[in-house]
């Protein structure tokens, strides 16, 4: 399961709460994700939309007439109580099957603790690490799962691990190579 490649991937950011520094660590991981996987993503600026549960997946009189854009949100416990306690990100796409397939992501959210990277943001020694918990969602987003090998980024807890190893960049590289899908 992945995004079409031959389409950019659209996504805004919703700023309240954003840490200073936060929205700068998101375009950066973005960019990031984009180099190991091929994908293009694109920033259309910042929406004042809320939704995180059952988000509809197609919005015009927000978004116009396609899916709806990625939604990055820095949210508060008390906004998303899955973020509560070491959860400091979440993240997962919304899925489309067309008739003879293939199933494809169309759109997604991404969830971050404006707390956690606050207090991250204000170390310069949390910085890379603050870093490393938005490239682990983005690879959620894009479709990567854990793995049960501590030395890569994809291992559920965080670790001394800051950037993307071998195993997550082969699966990063295999999630963007898949199928174009036109007529989704
Ligand atoms: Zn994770």
């Amino acid at each position: 399961m992945a995004y079409d490649p031959c389409r950019p991937v659209h996504y805004v950011i919703r700023p309240d709460h954003a840490p200073p520094g936060g929205d700068a660590l998101v375009h950066e991981a973005f960019a990031r994700v984009s180099d190991v996987t091929g994908l293009q993503f694109v920033f259309d600026g910042a929406t004042d939309e809320s939704a995180w549960e059952d988000r509809p997946s197609f919005q015009p009189d927000r978004y116009g007439d396609r899916w709806v854009p990625v939604l990055v949100s820095w949210q508060t416990e008390a906004e998303n109580p899955e973020l509560a306690g070491r959860v400091a990100g979440l993240a997962g796409s919304a899925i489309v099957e067309p008739p003879g397939g293939p199933r494809v992501f169309v759109t997604g959210v991404v969830g971050l603790d404006a707390a956690a990277f606050g207090d991250m943001l204000a170390d310069p020694a949390g910085v890379a690490g603050a870093r490393a918990v938005v490239l682990h969602e983005l690879a959620h987003l894009v479709g990567l799962a854990h793995v049960a090998d501590p030395g890569q980024l994809m291992y559920p807890t965080t670790s001394t691990v800051l950037d993307f190893n071998a195993g997550d960049l082969t699966g990063l590289s295999q999630l963007g190579g898949g199928e174009c899908v036109p007529n989704v």
